[in-house]
Parts: C-alpha cells; sequence; structure tokens
C-alpha cells in the first residue's frame, strides 16, 4: 500500500510548523510500512490533482491568504473543488480551512472570494482568537478529545447542516459563539488547531490516513503503536493549560 500526499502552498500556508503534520502523517505510515510520498504543490505548479490521495493545507496571514487568490483562480481552485467531491481526504489548517469556504472577509474589509468547496464563510475581526483549546471530536471523526493551539482573526461561521469536526470544551473554536470546532464535509477534516494538530493526537493521525487508505484500498488496518510520549505531550497541555 502506498499514499500520495499532495503539501499545497507550503511556502505560503505553514504558520506555527504546521508542516509538522506533514512529518507526524509520514513517519506513522513508515512505522506500518507503508510508503508515502509527499509533493509540494505551491504558486504556479501543477493544477492536476488528480493523482494524490490525502491533501494537506496550512495556516497563513490574511495578506498570504490573499496572495493565493490568483493562483487558485488559474486551475488550481476547480482541482482542489473537485478533489474534496470526490471524496479525497484533506487536512486543512485555519487559513487553509477558511480558504475552502465561500469567503473570507479580513478584518480591514478585504473580501477573499474563496473555493466554496464546503457550505461555510469567515469574516475576520479586530480580536484575535489566541491561545491553548481543546474540542471533543465528533464519532465520525474517531471521537476522543483533542488539544491545539488557535491563532486567527476570522470567524466561520457553517452552513445549514454542515457537521462541525469537534465540540469546544475550553477556547473559542470555529467562532467563540456556537461551541462548534472546525468542519467535517465528506473526507474533509478542517480545523483552527496549529500546534501542529496531529502529533498531539495520534488517534486524530490515524483516523485520517485510515480515511484515506479505505478510499483508496477499500478497507485498512493500522498496527496500534507505542504512542506513550504523544499521549504525555497530549495530557501535558490539557493539565496545564485546559483544566
Ligand atoms: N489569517 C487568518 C485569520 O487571521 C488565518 C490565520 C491562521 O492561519 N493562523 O483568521
Amino acid at each position: 500500500m502506498e499514499l500520495k500526499i499532495c503539501h499545497l502552498y507550503p511556502e505560503v500556508l505553514n504558520l506555527y510548523g504546521d508542516r509538522g503534520n506533514i512529518l507526524c502523517m509520514t513517519r506513522r505510515l513508515e512505522k506500518r510500512g507503508i510508503s508515502c510520498s509527499v509533493k509540494s504543490v505551491g504558486i504556479g505548479d501543477e493544477d492536476d490533482l488528480t493523482g494524490y490521495d490525502l491533501f494537506f493545507i496550512g495556516g497563513g496571514q490574511d495578506f498570504e491568504q490573499e496572495v493565493l487568490l490568483n493562483d487558485l483562480g488559474k486551475g488550481k481552485g476547480a482541482s482542489i473543488r473537485s478533489a474534496v467531491e470526490d471524496g479525497k481526504t484533506f487536512l486543512c489548517i485555519c487559513g487553509g480551512y477558511q480558504m475552502m469556504g465561500h469567503y473570507y472577509q479580513t478584518h480591514e474589509g478585504v473580501r477573499c472570494q474563496f473555493l466554496g468547496a464546503v457550505d461555510l464563510y469567515t469574516v475576520g475581526d479586530k480580536m484575535r482568537m489566541i491561545g491553548n483549546y481543546a474540542f471533543t471530536l465528533g464519532e465520525e471523526s474517531g471521537g476522543g478529545c483533542v488539544v491545539g493551539f488557535e491563532n486567527h482573526s476570522g470567524r466561520t461561521y457553517l452552513g445549514e447542516g454542515v457537521r462541525s469536526l469537534g465540540t469546544i470544551v475550553k477556547g473559542y473554536g470555529n467562532n467563540g459563539e456556537d461551541k462548534t470546532e472546525g468542519v467535517r464535509f465528506r473526507n474533509l477534516f478542517g480545523s483552527y488547531s496549529h500546534g501542529p494538530i496531529l502529533p498531539k493526537n495520534p488517534q486524530l493521525c490515524d483516523h485520517i490516513l485510515k480515511t484515506a487508505l479505505e478510499y483508496k484500498y477499500g478497507g485498512a488496518e493500522l498496527a496500534p503503536l507505542d504512542d506513550r510520549m504523544e499521549l504525555l505531550a497530549h495530557d501535558r497541555v490539557l493539565k496545564a493549560y485546559l483544566n
């Protein structure tokens, strides 16, 4: 078995070391003897994304998101939308998550018309939402508690019937109002969590990997790994900041 991973816009969207999620996914695949390749696809690069199994998009500052608009409009946006519609697996963090919605309006009023791949929209505000936070994952995403770090001015609102990724336990999440965090649409996982999110939440990483493997091969069993260190880090954050 093999997974082809596409790291979208790493040169622009890589706040708070979000690329650590790529390292986490590749290590957890390799430890199980599952081969994987990672290709960075940035501004001006190919827009035929049909050969990839799993996509990762990190976070970015407002102006960095504005930089992407032109490239998305040239063809990559349509390819990303098709991949989401086809059920390919995505992990989209913060700015990369906002990009999947209809638009992101910065707190200065600049409206970035984004992909509309998921029925959501985001409006920026002067007051940023910053801090360690925790949320419980929906059962369809494996359940359990996720710890992370958020830093965003955007308030994201999900469309009617659109499922969140989870429910806030402590912190802001999508908008600091409705206790939702992130989005789960088809096989797209969107979250505000930097951190990076996956290393301290191994169960979520494995759930995302299984989703991509099941889509490609019809089924996948992931042997358990020794996650003592990962869970120590997870519980440390929970205890130190979120109790
Ligand atoms: N620029 C967006 C916001 O401020 C996304 C930030 C991020 O990716 N951390 O909401």
